[in-house]
Order: C-alpha cells, then sequence, then structure tokens
C-alpha cells in the first residue's frame, strides 16, 4: 500500500496484485475487478487466489480489495465472473439487489472496517426481481409473502423509469443500478464521507448473462487515474 502512495499511477491493478499486495486505490481495485472479468469473457481464466497456501496466508484476516453488492441470481456467481478468489471480494447478494439496514450495514463495514476501496453494485438482464417488480406495477397486484417486499424495492425504479419514457425491462435493470447507486451515498453517511475524500468509488455494472461482459451504467467516486 505504501507503494501505490509513493508512485502514484505506476502499477495497474494486476501488476500491484502480484506485488502481494491488495489494490488501495478506486481504480486500481476496478481495474483488477475489470481485467478478471476480461479473462472470464475470453476463456483465459486464471483461477487466482483459490488455492491451499492462499487459504493459508488469509486465516489471521482478510483485506478484500471491493465490495461486491449484487444480485442473488445464480448466474452471478462473483469470484467466477471476475475470476478472483479467496479474500478478494467482500460479496452481498439480494433478490434485485434491494437495500436495507442488514445490507447497508454489511457494505460499510466492508469498506470502513476491511477497507476495501470499491463498491460494486451488480446488476443483470433479465432480472427475475425487476421483472416482478414491473409486472406488479402494470397489473397492480403484489406478490405473496416476503417476495412482496423485494418487489416493494425494486418497484421506485420501475415507477422512474416508467416516469422517464423506458418500457423494456433491461432499461429498467439500469435505472435500477442507478437508483442503487445512488441509495448508497444517499442513505450511507459513511460511505458518501468515502467517496467524497476519494478513498472509495461505487461502480453500477450491469452483466450480460449470455456474454458474461459488464458495463458501466454509473458511478460515484474515481474510477480511472
Ligand atoms: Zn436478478
Amino acid at each position: 500500500m505504501t507503494v501505490t502512495t509513493a508512485c502514484p499511477g505506476r502499477w495497474s491493478g494486476s501488476l500491484l496484485y502480484m506485488s502481494g499486495l491488495p489494490p488501495s486505490t478506486p481504480p486500481e481495485a476496478f481495474a483488477l475487478l475489470m481485467e478478471g472479468n476480461e479473462r472470464f469473457v475470453h476463456g483465459d481464466r486464471l483461477h487466482p487466489n483459490q488455492d491451499a497456501d492462499r487459504r493459508s496466508a488469509l486465516a489471521p484476516g482478510q483485506r478484500p480489495f471491493a465490495v461486491l453488492f449484487g444480485c442473488s441470481d445464480s448466474r452471478l456467481a462473483a469470484e467466477i465472473i471476475f475470476d478472483r478468489g479467496l479474500g478478494d471480494l467482500f460479496v452481498v447478494r439480494t433478490a434485485g439487489h434491494v437495500s436495507g439496514a442488514e445490507t447497508l450495514g454489511s457494505i460499510e463495514y466492508g469498506v470502513s472496517v476491511l477497507g476495501a476501496p470499491l463498491v460494486v453494485v451488480l446488476g443483470h438482464d433479465s432480472c427475475g426481481a425487476v421483472t416482478a417488480a414491473a409486472e406488479a406495477q402494470r397489473d397492480g397486484v403484489a406478490p405473496a409473502g416476503y417476495l412482496g417486499d423485494v418487489v416493494e424495492r425494486v418497484t421506485p425504479s420501475v415507477l422512474s423509469g416508467r416516469a422517464a419514457g423506458l418500457t423494456e425491462i433491461d432499461q429498467f435493470v439500469d435505472e435500477h443500478i442507478r437508483r442503487t447507486v445512488d441509495y448508497l451515498v444517499g442513505r450511507s453517511p459513511l460511505l458518501a464521507t468515502e467517496v467524497e475524500a476519494g478513498r472509495c468509488a461505487i461502480a453500477g455494472l450491469s452483466y450480460r448473462l449470455s456474454e458474461g461482459t459488464v458495463g458501466l451504467v454509473a458511478h460515484r467516486g474515481p474510477l480511472s487515474k
């Protein structure tokens, strides 16, 4: 970490991590994550940090370089689609990446206690939670059980999307990602302060199920040097 402070801009994400130090700035963390996704997309995964040595080295403590707050969809397995391993990502996932006190507290823990310089909000095309919210809003019928709570928390994104003239589910998905990024800094003074100080960035990414690619939908804080 002291190396990056002394030589800003010198290290790319992967070069830095090869030195054994996790990224300590938002741009370095974002670069490392995107490099892993590119390997996954092209079928060149390295499966880093998945061996017994890594497991042993991490036993005394963790220093993940990113908090990943994503949809629970089984096709969004975080360490696989970003080609990472043990101790790399602090993962918080709910259906439709809906958030409340517990998720905010978990994300704050990853940033303030574990020191992650990056928070990723990860949504995806054809999201079932967003589709359910759009259908519930259209039909005026809320799903039974606690599923109704999930839908309720996605509905404001559908409503604001419709108000903006959006009609497609994947457009609502992007709107929901944007609103989730806003929600994190709007509801958590801790995250807002870290972003304002440049110690942390929040990146809203949309994942494409067929291609495995991610696209940047919204961000707060610096993602490039
Ligand atoms: Zn989903």
